[in-house]
């Protein structure tokens, strides 16, 4: 089951298993977010495991205390870790939040190339998008069986039937480029932001076939 949230948080569902990623700006409303994913209407009677965070960017890290709340092990790039325990150890003076409140210590789980979460049955493949100028760190996720990619800011769709851009996104190009470095076969694209779309449209818009179909 994949669920999404308002637009911009997906959760995956397996036996037993994860859910995740990342969210909207702005920070706030990506805390109300994440506590409506947190709830059980979204993945019925599934504990959420892991919330993997695609980078560290406010927008899609903005939630993640109150899934450190709930005890969810936070899923993050290794180069992230730094950033993330600095954060973490920051006080909270305004308020308390549902970390504060939980008084729990967040638990992170780091990956370099690549992880995968799996409970045995279901699997969900995570790899760094690597050399990425908008970000060391970035992570997308690829479901085998659906065949299909989630990711961040590397690629975001533009309107349905909008011309591709005069000049390709690097973002996007690079994306490309680590789809086939991973050799991974992507029917479908669930970007963080954004409509999910074929795969042509990415191909579309960086210039390497014409628009797919409509
Ligand atoms: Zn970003």
């Amino acid at each position: 089951m994949i669920a999404t949230a308002r637009p911009n948080a997906v959760a995956t569902s397996a036996s037993e298993m994860p859910a995740a990623t990342t969210a909207n700006p702005p920070v706030p409303a990506t805390a109300m977010l994440s506590n409506d994913l947190i709830m059980p209407t979204t993945v019925p009677s599934k504990p959420i495991k892991y919330v993997v965070n695609s980078h560290h960017h406010f927008d899609h890290s903005g939630g993640l205390r109150a899934y450190a709340a709930e005890g969810v092990t936070i899923v993050t790039h290794e180069i992230n870790r730094p950033y993330f325990e600095r954060a973490v150890a920051n006080t909270w003076n305004l308020g308390s939040d549902r970390l504060a409140k939980s008084k729990k210590k967040p638990v992170f789980q780091t990956m370099g190339d690549n992880m995968v979460l799996t409970d045995g049955t279901r699997s969900v493949e995570l790899y760094q998008i690597v050399g990425n100028a908008h970000h060391d760190g970035l992570i997308m996720a690829y479901l085998r069986k659906e065949k299909l990619l989630i990711e961040a800011d590397a690629y975001t769709p533009g309107p349905a039937g909008a011309e591709p851009p005069k000049v390709p996104n690097p973002f996007s190009v690079n994306l490309e480029a680590n789809v086939r470095r991973l050799n991974l076969e992507v029917d479908r694209i669930l970007p963080i932001h954004g409509r999910i779309v074929p795969y042509g449209e990415l191909l579309a818009a960086i210039g390497k076939t014409p628009a797919p179909a409509k």
